[in-house]
């Protein structure tokens, strides 16, 4: 029988990459979206090239019933979840001084409480079946903060905190948890800076490059492996050199 993976936020970019990189390495997929749209249909019909099983689970991260529900609905079509990876995620940049408190307070609840909504109702069979991984996708700004992004760095270095939190209460269950921090990846998220500021953010990054979904989507392929098997509650940075 295939290993099982949830990837949350699964229409588009990082997530999509790590749901058509875990597809190829022979898991059955479930992909958790928000709306429905052509990306999400495209997303379910490359995976399914992949020979794989792919269920698609309506749902908003920020909503803890949606959480409850979507995570049943993937136990009672495979019978198991051995991957989870909490990649749903937004941002609502602005300085401190016009952000206004729906900003701060959605993004945490997306990026966030939502990371605690999914992981939650997951951990609830993957302490019964005593093995699981769950990979968090935090980011560079969450390490170092980022002016403008105070609501979306707050967001990210809760995650890191809950990450280290669930690895030393989910080891004795041979649970692994981990987080990846991208720094500059390609994808809609990005896709609205100026092109002068992602050339500027290119030069100052050692690596001189902004980074890929496939980069991303081969750590988070390690980190959900084998060979991955002695390491739990660490930050692996995505980010060609930024920080260091
Ligand atoms: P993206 O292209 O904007 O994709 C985000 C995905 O999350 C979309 O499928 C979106 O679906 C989904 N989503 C948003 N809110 C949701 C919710 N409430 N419930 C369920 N799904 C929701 O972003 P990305 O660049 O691939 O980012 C993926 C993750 O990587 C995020 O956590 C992001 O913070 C993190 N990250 C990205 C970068 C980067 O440079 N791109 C760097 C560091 C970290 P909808 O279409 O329904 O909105």
């Amino acid at each position: 029988m295939n290993k099982v993976a949830l990837i949350t936020g699964a229409t588009r970019g990082i997530g999509r990459q790590i749901a058509l990189t875990l597809a190829q390495e022979g898991y059955d997929i479930a992909i958790n979206y928000r709306t429905e749209n052509d990306e999400l249909e495209e997303t379910k019909k490359i995976i399914e090239e992949r020979n794989v099983k792919c269920l698609a689970v309506q749902g908003d991260v920020s909503n803890y019933d949606d959480c409850e529900r979507f995570v049943k609905e993937v136990i009672d079509k495979f019978g198991t979840i051995d991957v989870l990876v909490n990649n749903a995620g937004i941002t609502k940049d602005t300085l401190l001084m016009r952000m206004k408190k729906e900003d701060f307070e959605q993004v945490i609840d997306v990026n966030l409480v939502g990371t605690f909504n999914v992981t939650k109702n997951v951990v609830t069979y993957m302490m019964k079946a005593r093995t699981g991984r769950i990979i968090n996708i935090s980011s560079v700004v969450g390490i170092a903060g980022n002016a403008g992004q105070a609501n979306y760095s707050a967001s990210k270095a809760g995650i890191i905190g809950f990450t280290k939190s669930l690895a030393k209460e989910l080891a004795s269950r041979n649970i692994l948890v981990n987080a990846v921090a991208p720094g500059f990846i390609e994808t809609s998220m990005t896709d609205v800076l100026k092109d002068e500021i992602k050339e500027e953010i290119a030069k100052s990054i050692p690596l001189k490059r902004m980074g890929t979904t496939e980069d991303v989507a081969k750590v988070v392929k390690f980190l959900a492996s084998e060979d991955s098997s002695y390491i739990t509650g660490q930050v692996i940075h995505v980010d060609g050199g930024m920080l260091m």
